[in-house]
């Protein structure tokens, strides 16, 4: 398929899936992609991880070790490996924090987050992608105004992804339910005040109540890591 009927084809099932529940998204999308349906997670909650046990267990999961998460998220990555039925696929960086510091100075998220993010996050994750026809994560219209826009079923250009949000609707009561109803583990950062996880130098609690992601590189001016979500 060519990349115009993939989009195509994305840009019909986005409005046709609109409004459907996420097992039924996730399930139109391994129909049509099969094993080359990726999830991707940052091992917060394990929502995702959850829905694609059930949509076809062993499903990939791809994680970004960065190397600088907290602990209390690689031990939920492991945690996943051990109850879920899907395939953790852990993605690193070319340089180690160890090497970078080398290179570019230490504490290059300090001084140039940009570049860090872009060789710890957006590079691996390009790599990681290859592979794949889709990839679905757990971007939520509700998680701030950047992403009220998200579709369902979205097309990615520049990485020629058809991209999947099975829970792009739901509200943060609506996923707190899923994970009390399946008793599903989350990271326990969750529980502690960290609404949105992410490295644990560029990750503090919410400076603004009134938006969870506002302890990410905060005083920083930067508010993504770049990856286009
Ligand atoms: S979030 Fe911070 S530590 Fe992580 S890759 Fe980006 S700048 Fe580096």
């Amino acid at each position: 398929m060519s990349p115009a009927e993939l989009e195509a084809l994305a840009e019909r099932a986005g409005r046709e899936l609109e409004g459907a529940p996420a097992e039924e998204i996730m399930a139109w999308a391994f129909a049509r992609f099969g094993r080359r349906l990726a999830v991707t997670s940052s091992m917060a909650d394990t929502v995702m991880i959850h829905l694609a046990e059930r949509t076809a267990p062993g499903l990939d999961v791809i994680f970004l070790d960065t190397g600088y998460h907290f602990v209390e998220t690689i031990g939920t990555r492991d945690a996943v490996e051990q109850v879920f039925d899907v395939n953790v696929i852990n993605v690193t960086p070319e340089l180690t924090v160890a090497q970078q510091d080398a290179k570019y100075g230490k504490d290059l998220f300090a001084s140039n987050p940009d570049l860090c993010c872009a060789m710890r996050k957006v590079e691996p994750l390009g790599r990681a992608l290859q592979p794949y026809k889709a990839w679905a994560t757990g971007v939520r219209r509700a998680d701030n105004a950047r992403r009220a826009g998200t579709k369902v079923v979205g097309y990615d250009r520049a990485k020629k992804l058809v991209k999947i949000a099975p829970i792009a609707a739901w509200s943060d009561d609506e996923v707190a339910t899923y994970i009390d109803d399946h008793g599903l583990i989350s990271n326990p950062l969750l529980a502690d005040g960290y609404p949105s996880i992410g490295c644990e130098p560029c990750t503090s609690r919410p400076i603004d109540g009134s938006d969870p992601r506002s302890g990410r590189w905060a005083g920083r001016g930067k508010t993504e890591c770049g990856i286009q979500l």
